[in-house]
């Protein structure tokens, strides 16, 4: 097993510093990119999404996307990974522990490693139960940043109660769920939060979109509440390799008929035509 440190691909091995800002402060951002037939599916959207969240904490990415690129496509190729995911991270670098940013002199820390993951076809074709739970976070959700307790907290209530994900709320508007966004489906319409700074934009997110678009089916990036969640037709999850998930059951509720929905198998349909056999760079 190989990995990426900054800008040498060497073997799995104890590189982290214990003040590795990432490590003591979550101070650094991430991404998660999908691997189906061996090709990274969507790199550039990852990258660009990487590039605004470093943007965002002031972090400068310390190599070139282009080179990074095809430092991931190395790493993809000399571990022979078919399907999975990219783990890359890169944080403020390693200074000695004080909270204002290091001086210039110190770069920042990318790690990039690969993990083979199948894709979850049963959770697809049967669906899974979610939670409802208050969205504690921050105020920049829109960040991938390494702090992620709330979201721990939030899976960990979750699987707590015999359910795959929790649905969160501010204020009784649905936002996202702890690692992926949720869209609900009423009247054949699609409704998702708007891509603010209550959400993650995610990539998954954007792609069921634009499949939308082309399946003519219309969506409205619209806030809706925990009520408007629970008398939807249906109810689905995205995020990288979970794909699309039907949500059943919320609280113990079953949403419509209790099954997947037909419009939420619609566009799965679509989108495995893009994963399968293979896909983009
Ligand atoms: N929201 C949150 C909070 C997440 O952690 C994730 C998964 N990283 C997503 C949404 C889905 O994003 P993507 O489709 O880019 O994986």
């Amino acid at each position: 097993n190989k990995i990426l440190f900054n800008d040498r691909i060497i073997e799995r091995e104890n590189v982290i510093d214990i003040e590795d800002r990432g490590y003591q402060f979550g101070d650094g951002v991430y991404e998660v990119i999908g691997v189906y037939g061996g090709k990274m599916f969507m790199l550039d959207e990852h990258m660009e999404r990487l590039k605004r969240s470093a943007d965002e904490i002031q972090l400068k990415i310390p190599l070139i996307i282009n080179d990074l690129k095809n430092k991931l496509r190395e790493l993809v190729l000399i571990n022979n990974l078919e399907e999975g995911i990219i783990y890359l991270q890169i944080t403020r670098g390693v200074a000695p522990r004080w909270h204002t940013f290091p001086d210039e002199t110190v770069s920042p820390v990318t790690i990039a490693y690969v993990r083979s993951l199948k894709r979850m076809t049963d959770l697809e074709k049967n669906g899974v139960s979610a939670i409802l739970t208050e969205d504690i976070r921050w105020l920049r959700c829109d960040i991938k940043t390494l702090n992620l307790l709330p979201n721990v907290l939030s899976k960990q209530k979750a699987v707590e109660n015999s359910a795959f994900e929790a649905i969160m709320h501010r204020k009784n508007i649905v936002t996202e769920a702890s690692s992926s966004n949720v869209f609900i489906v009423k009247n054949e319409e699609l409704f998702t939060h708007p891509a603010n700074n209550f959400i993650l934009n995610g990539i998954t997110r954007k792609k069921v979109i634009q499949l939308c678009e082309e399946l003519n089916l219309k969506v409205n990036e619209e806030t809706f509440t925990v009520d408007t969640l629970l008398q939807a037709d249906e109810v689905f999850i995205t995020a990288t390799k979970l794909d699309i998930i039907p949500v059943v059951k919320v609280n113990n509720q079953p949403i419509g008929t209790g099954k997947p929905g037909n419009v939420t198998k619609k566009i799965l349909h679509k989108f495995q035509s893009l994963i399968q056999p293979a896909t983009q760079t």
